[in-house]
């Protein structure tokens, strides 16, 4: 596994374990989940069974620029950084990163936010929880150098606990497609609280589309798909 991941320009991967391998793990919430195509309640897709939700986005995957291990790279920086921040408040109840789900980002007090919901396997129990995550980036003050450092700064990185149809979709910058789920709490987090949230001046910062987890082909199903060379190259 590529845990050394830092840097994400170009093609670097991140192994993540294949769904098969990961729903044991898996709560029966998120089992459902999956099943109902990332709803609590299958709103978003009358057909259950993940095999049909693939056949769905086949002309998606046909599109697609990134593989699922380089869409996970893409991502994973951000949970590493938050998880870091979680082992480091909770000794003897650690986890280890499995599978980014989804973020979304914004500009906010002149630095980039993310909100994230990622999976992480406890490593006494060994089960899979889902956490959710704030973490924003304080631009160095050094501008000699480009693209400046930043200092990742973590404000909350905490489990969503079952059952997950408690928790909302969106906040002020998460569109409720995205499906990340926030804690509940008017100021649990935040950028984008229900609280704050007319005070708050939030810019939309890039147009990067992410794709759904489980979404993108592998290496070997993207061998005969059309194929675009990618120039993205996420700034953090
Ligand atoms: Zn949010």
């Amino acid at each position: 596994m590529d845990s050394s991941a830092t840097g994400f320009r170009g093609r670097i991967e991140w192994a993540a374990p294949a769904l098969k391998d990961l729903l044991p793990d898996l709560s029966r919430d998120e089992q459902l989940r999956l099943e109902n195509g990332g709803q609590a309640d299958g709103r978003r897709h009358k057909h259950k069974g993940r095999q049909r939700i693939i056949k769905q986005d086949e002309q998606l995957m046909s599109m697609a620029l990134r593989t699922e291990g380089e869409r996970d790279a893409l991502l994973i920086r951000r949970v590493q950084h938050a998880l870091c921040h979680y082992n480091a408040r909770h000794k003897g109840g650690e986890f280890d990163a499995v599978k980014p789900l989804m973020e979304a980002r914004v500009g906010f007090r002149d630095q980039v936010w993310f909100h994230l919901n990622f999976w992480a396997r406890s490593r006494s129990t060994n089960k899979i929880k889902r956490f959710f995550a704030e973490v924003h980036y304080k631009p160095s003050s050094d501008t000699s150098k480009y693209p400046r450092a930043t200092t990742p700064i973590v404000e909350i990185c905490t489990i969503m606990e079952d059952p997950l149809s408690q928790y909302r979709r969106a906040c002020a910058f998460c569109p409720a497609s995205d499906n990340i789920l926030h804690p509940k709490g008017c100021r649990k987090f935040v950028c984008g609280n229900d609280k704050d949230r007319f005070e708050q001046r939030l810019l939309r910062c890039g147009t990067m589309y992410i794709e759904p987890p489980f979404s993108c082909p592998s290496k070997i199903e993207r061998q005969g798909l059309p194929y675009r060379s990618s120039s993205s190259s996420p700034s953090q």
